[in-house]
């Protein structure tokens, strides 16, 4: 059986305590779906609470929104991938395009937190995702190639088990505009053959993010190319998540 994953960026939203709240009638309307894995990325303060709430759950793992290259210093704001670990992160999410497009995050910035969580065995979730103006002149796979390979500059081939791709167009986040699953499923196409070159020799998932929601989520999931999704807005009802991660099994 294919393996999916359902992964939910809660952005700058849900604090500790609605975390736990989330956590309770999340897991009151859902049961592991054999085959699914599932990844919450809250906030760095409520990463604590929301992996207390979600532990025991074998299926579930809780990771960051965004981690630095360093493991301590002064770099005021930061959350190091130690104190994140220390949380109960087991991973992060990694060029996320609000971190490259409203913090002014660097391809090589994001290659060097890539090499820093799977050198610390955590998953990394390297997002990638092209303009609408890149989209408009043609430059959709220029652009998902260049932050792929920046992105994995520098890491062997043998830790690669440790990353999940997401792509995810700029100008579908949020927008209620998504790509179609054909269009996705020919980007993703594009970036397992990069990933290929690159030596991966297990099969790195590649998630599709960019308004999904429960009308759009099936029809993705049919595209054998694409291994599951990255989702915002959609993921912040516990109902309607849960109802995202079990749709089709
Ligand atoms: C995201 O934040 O990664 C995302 C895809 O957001 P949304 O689902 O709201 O478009």
């Amino acid at each position: 059986m294919r393996r999916l994953l359902f992964a939910a960026n809660w952005k700058m939203q849900v604090d500790p305590a609605e975390a736990r709240g989330y956590a309770a009638q999340f897991l009151g309307a859902t049961a592991p779906v054999e085959g699914r894995t599932l990844w919450f990325f809250p906030p760095a303060v409520s990463i604590e609470s929301a992996a207390g709430a979600l532990r025991g759950r074998p299926d579930i793992r809780v990771g960051a929104q965004d981690v630095h290259w360093e493991p301590k210093g002064a770099f005021t704001g930061a959350t190091s991938i130690p104190l994140a670990r220390g949380a109960g992160a087991a991973g992060a999410l990694v060029g996320h395009s609000e971190r490259r497009h409203v913090f002014g995050e660097s391809d090589e910035a994001t290659g060097r937190k890539v090499r820093a969580l799977l050198n610390a065995g955590l998953t990394a979730f390297l997002c990638v995702g092209e303009k609408l103006e890149e989209r408009e002149a043609g430059k959709t796979e220029e652009v998902v190639l260049r932050q792929l390979r920046a992105g994995l500059a520098g890491v062997e081939a043998g830790a690669l088990s440790g990353l999940v791709v997401a792509y995810e167009p700029v100008w579908a986040i949020g927008t209620g505009r998504n790509a179609t699953a054909e269009d996705a499923a020919r980007v993703h196409q594009t970036l397992r053959s990069e990933l290929g070159r690159l030596g991966a020799t297990t099969r790195v998932p590649i998630l599709y993010g960019g308004s999904v929601n429960i009308g759009n989520a099936l029809g993705l999931l049919a595209q054998p190319e694409i291994d599951g999704v990255l989702v915002g807005g959609a993921s912040l009802d516990p109902d309607g998540w849960a109802e995202i991660v079990g749709i089709g099994g």
